[in-house]
């Protein structure tokens, strides 16, 4: 029988581009959260918890398997900063860039870091709950470059990258590959279909 659909609690459309691209190749298919079901505000204090929320208020107002992923970016100077608040590190409303601009402006080029990822699935029906992790790690360019991904990649550079390219410059299959949420996709898909 085929598996239906798991609904992804997500707003960030870049999410949920990079989770298709990692679970179709699997056969899992991910349907965008309808317009009208709200999420809760991102208040926990771990990526864990914050996944699992808007898992459950996704699974609960479609009565459907659904998943979320929280993540973001941890700096080592910054003692892991902006960490769960990557999304709002500038402000409540800012943006990638004013986020990207800050985090740039305030830990020096060289400093490790990491990205962190968590995928909350919570399937409503047999009230099953699971979570799956992935991290990459690297360090702070000296300049941004590319275009590609979203958020804090041109300032990323990946320890597994020996080209010295930034995640913004590295083709999806490269970013996919070695990124937190292609680890925590991965997971995720061995524990469905094995
Ligand atoms: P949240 O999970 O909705 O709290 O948002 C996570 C934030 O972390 C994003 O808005 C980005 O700023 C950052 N982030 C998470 N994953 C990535 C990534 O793969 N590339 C760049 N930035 C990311």
């Amino acid at each position: 029988m085929a598996r239906s659909a798991l609904v992804l609690a997500t707003r960030n459309p870049h999410k949920l581009f990079e989770l298709r691209r990692l679970l179709v190749c699997k056969r899992i298919e991910l349907e965008p959260l309808a317009a009208e079901i709200v999420l809760p505000p991102e208040d926990g204090d771990t990526y864990a918890d914050n996944a699992l929320v808007k898992a459950r208020a996704a699974a609960g107002a479609t009565g459907r398997a659904a998943i979320a992923d929280d993540s973001g970016i941890e700096v080592q100077t910054l003692g892991g900063a902006p960490g769960v608040r990557s999304a709002r590190y500038a402000g409540p409303q800012a943006g990638d860039g004013e986020n990207l601009a800050k985090l740039v402006r305030e830990a020096p080029a060289g400093s490790p870091l990491r990205y962190v990822c968590a995928i909350a699935y919570v399937d409503p029906q047999i009230r099953e709950e699971q979570l799956f992790f992935g991290e990459c790690r690297g360090r702070l360019a000296q300049e941004c470059r590319g275009d590609r991904g979203f958020g804090y990649d041109p300032a990323f550079l990946p320890d597994e990258e020996q080209r010295g390219r930034t995640m913004a410059e590295l083709p999806d299959a490269e970013k996919d590959a070695i990124s937190h949420r292609g680890h925590a996709a991965r997971a995720l898909a061995r524990w469905l279909i094995g």
